[in-house]
């Protein structure tokens, strides 16, 4: 004997797909029906799948408020709250160089160790514990709506302190030291292990 087929009825179908993420296949098993009978009932009910029901919430423009101006999607960081961020990434990016500088400047300019001064290559080095990257809590201070230029908000204020100025190759060089060091030690540790 054949097992019955049911078709949902659309409330009930709506609620698979927008409440419980479910796709054509699987709310197929649910009602002992192929997934075409899901398909077909669905176009009926003029409802997408949970794909394309997703994607169709998406905005596909936002606005920059650096900018004043609307842009597409793709431009913008989705943030945790299923919102984007208020600045594009253009706007931020132009504005990062010039914010590292006044970082930059609040520490002295130039590799402690070689005396480097080209932005490009300077890098911040902690020497206490690091809470955050700076680069992170740059592009967080770009982002925030409190955000101006010549002031460096007490976040990254704190976070500086602990660092200095390094070029990309003194950097490298200090990392790569201390991490020959620690392995070193780990070898002596596991090579006197009887
Ligand atoms: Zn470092
Ligand atoms: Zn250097």
């Amino acid at each position: 004997m054949n097992a019955v087929k049911n078709k949902p009825p659309k409330d009930l179908l709506t609620y698979h797909i927008q409440s419980e993420g479910l796709n054509d296949n699987e709310i197929s098993k649910i009602y002992n029906c192929s997934s075409q009978t899901i398909q077909r009932t669905r176009e009926k009910y003029n409802l997408l799948d949970f794909r394309k029901w997703r994607l169709s919430l998406l905005p596909t423009h936002w606005y920059c408020k650096g900018l004043n101006k609307v842009l597409p999607i793709e431009y913008f960081t989705p943030r945790s709250d299923s919102n984007y961020v208020q600045y594009c990434r253009v706007f931020i990016s132009q504005k990062y160089p010039k914010f590292k500088q006044i970082c930059l400047d609040y520490l002295g300019q130039i590799c402690n160790r070689c005396g480097e001064h080209r932005q490009a290559v300077l890098e911040f080095h902690h020497v206490d514990k690091k809470e955050q990257a700076i680069s992170i809590l740059i592009r967080n201070a770009l982002h925030s709506s409190a955000f101006e230029m010549n002031k460096i908000p007490d976040k990254l204020l704190i976070e500086l302190d602990k660092c200095e100025i390094l070029c990309s190759n003194c950097h490298k060089l200090l990392h790569y030291v201390e991490n020959q060091k620690r392995i070193n030690k780990e070898y002596e540790t596991i090579t006197n292990i009887t």
